[in-house]
This record gives structure tokens, sequence and C-alpha cells, in this order.
């Protein structure tokens, strides 16, 4: 099935979430669906290029797809959190938001320098929470391979920002 249709069905839009005008993309509906999770994370896994090493997952729904595919891959997982909240020592960045700014981190010794790096989150919108999850792994010195999504909206133009910034990106399923 082209796209992930089937997949694609069982993510429910909220309108108006968390301020008017926005649709947001909701993913617990279909982590609620055995079929669903287990096609979701088979499909995500089957996304990852060769030889990797390391899953970085992103904080909060990154934890979820992350952990599953490392799982899969026969491989670890670092968790990328917003800043403050690990208790090792941190490498941080700080990144845009539409208004202001956040800052996530990651613990120092997590990544071992060389290693090929696949982030993965939930959803990919103007790229800046993944662009800034590479930075941290590129600070300790690993090399991102690739990113992988569930859901991308492409209007908002986060793959062709990450392809800009050398790392390829890829997902599940698109909404406009
Ligand atoms: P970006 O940094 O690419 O602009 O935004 C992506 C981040 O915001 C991801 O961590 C994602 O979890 C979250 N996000 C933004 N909009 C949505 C949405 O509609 N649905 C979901 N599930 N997450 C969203």
């Amino acid at each position: 099935m082209s796209d992930n249709q089937d997949l694609r069905a069982l993510v429910r839009t909220i309108p108006d979430f968390p301020k008017p005008g926005i649709q947001f993309r909701d993913i617990t509906t279909l982590l609620l669906d055995p079929w669903g999770l287990a096609q979701t994370v088979e499909r995500l896994t089957a996304l990852a290029p060769e030889g990797i090493d390391l899953v970085a997952g992103i904080e909060a729904r990154g934890f979820i797809f992350g952990a599953a595919v490392a799982a899969r891959l026969g491989v670890g997982l670092v968790l990328i959190r917003k800043d403050g909240k690990l208790p090792g020592a941190t490498v941080a960045v700080d990144y845009a938001l539409e208004y202001g700014s956040d800052r996530i981190a990651m613990h120092e010794d997590a990544v071992i320098p060389g290693q090929r790096v696949l982030l993965v989150d939930d959803l990919l919108a103007t790229g800046g929470t993944a662009l800034a999850a590479a930075r941290l792994i590129r600070l300790a010195g690993g090399e991102v391979a690739a990113a992988a999504f569930v859901i991308d909206l492409p209007d908002l133009g986060g793959g062709e920002a990450l392809a800009a910034d050398g790392v390829p990106a890829r997902s599940l399923m698109a909404f406009d």
C-alpha cells in the first residue's frame, strides 16, 4: 500500500491544539492499535540505513518509537531530552522555536565517537528539533546517518533543512 495509507488512517487529527489554527496529528490512536503499533515499528525499522550503531530518541514521543526501533536493530538507545532532566554530565544546545527558544541535552558519554546514529521522532515539521539533536550527536563525536519519522509535514520544509545539513530524512507518511 503506497504511503502507508493503512497506518495513516490510524492517526487522529485534533483541530486547534495546542492553539487555534494548528491541526495536531495525534499518534496516540496509532499506539492504541496493536497492529498499527507493530507495523509502525516494523516499517520505521526498515527505513534505517545499513550499519547503524545507535538510535537517538527525541523527547517524548521519539522515545516510544526510538526504543522499539533500537531493539529491533539490536543497538542501544540514547535519550535526547529537554535540558535539566538528565542526571549525568550533559552536552546541550539551544534551538529556535516559533516564539523564543528551547534547549535540549544528552549525556556527554552516551555516544562513542565515530558511531553511526539514527535519529527517531514521531513527527518532522520545521526540522528545528531534529537539527538540534543532530548538533548534539556531532558534539559528542557521532555521525548522524539518517533521521526516521512516523509523520512528515512537508509544507514546513523540515526534510529540506535536514538534507541541507547532510541528514537524509525518511518518513512513513505525510500530511499537508
Ligand atoms: P519541528 O522541530 O520539526 O518544527 O517540530 C517537531 C517536533 O514537534 C517533534 O518533536 C514533534 O513531536 C512535535 N510536533 C509538532 N507538531 C506536532 C503534531 O502535529 N503532532 C505531533 N505528534 N507532534 C508534533
